[in-house]
């Protein structure tokens, strides 16, 4: 059976309430990781570097960028944001599912380069809900909101592109889709077909003894 670890990426408007599943999630299920990523926009209060991300300069984020430190990076809103690589080879390899939050330029190319990644976009129960989060966070400027908005319009195009949707409306229903989502990508044949290959060698080692 495959027993190394799914790659999955989640995306989703700013202000849909990722962060609250993913948390919920690897609170939930031991087998997650969540990947930090490294950015160049600045801490929010309450953000420690390390935790959330790390926080980058410019000069710093373009030499992981120049090392080929990052699985995938992305310009939003003016700031960088990318993967860093190693700690997610590590845990797929020791087969832990490792879940990149990440927008969606990033998405397409992890898919690109780790064909078999699963893509999910979070989406709110309807725009007004999404409005109201982004506001009601309180941490940002009237801009910023603007802009994460006219963002989201541009994302809903993207999110034709994924794979699977999960309606963030109640945060446990949501918790539940995405792991069930994900125990059912690890069972695609496609990540199987050793363990196909040997039920075939199995059949035949019995037919020879008849
Ligand atoms: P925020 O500034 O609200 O934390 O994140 C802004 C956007 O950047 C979100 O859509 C988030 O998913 C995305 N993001 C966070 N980390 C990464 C990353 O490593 N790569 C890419 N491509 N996007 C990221």
């Amino acid at each position: 059976m495959n027993t190394k670890g799914i790659l999955v990426v989640v995306s989703g408007f700013s202000g849909v309430g990722k962060g609250t599943l993913m948390k919920r999630l690897t609170e939930k299920y031991g087998q997650y990781a969540l990947s930090i990523s490294a950015t160049t926009r600045s801490p929010r209060e309450g953000e420690v570097d390390g935790r959330e991300y790390f926080f980058k300069t410019q000069e710093e984020f373009e030499e992981m960028i120049r090392e080929d430190r990052l699985i995938e990076y992305a310009s939003y809103c003016g700031n960088y944001y990318g993967t860093p690589r190693e700690y997610v080879e590590d845990q797929i390899a020791q087969g832990r599912d490792v879940i990149l939050e990440i927008e969606a330029q990033g998405a397409y190319k992890v898919k690109k380069r780790y064909p078999d990644t699963l893509l999910l976009f979070v989406m709110p129960p309807d725009a007004r809900t999404l409005v109201d989060r982004l506001s009601g966070r309180g941490t940002e400027s009237e801009d910023v909101i603007q802009s994460r908005l006219h963002r989201a319009l541009e994302e809903s195009l993207m999110a034709e592109k994924y794979e699977y949707m999960v309606i963030n409306d109640d945060l446990d229903q949501g918790v539940e889709k995405i792991h069930s989502l994900i125990e059912a990508q690890r069972d695609k044949i496609k990540l199987n077909v050793e363990f196909v290959q040997q039920i075939r060698m199995e059949l035949k080692e019995l037919l020879k003894g008849e």
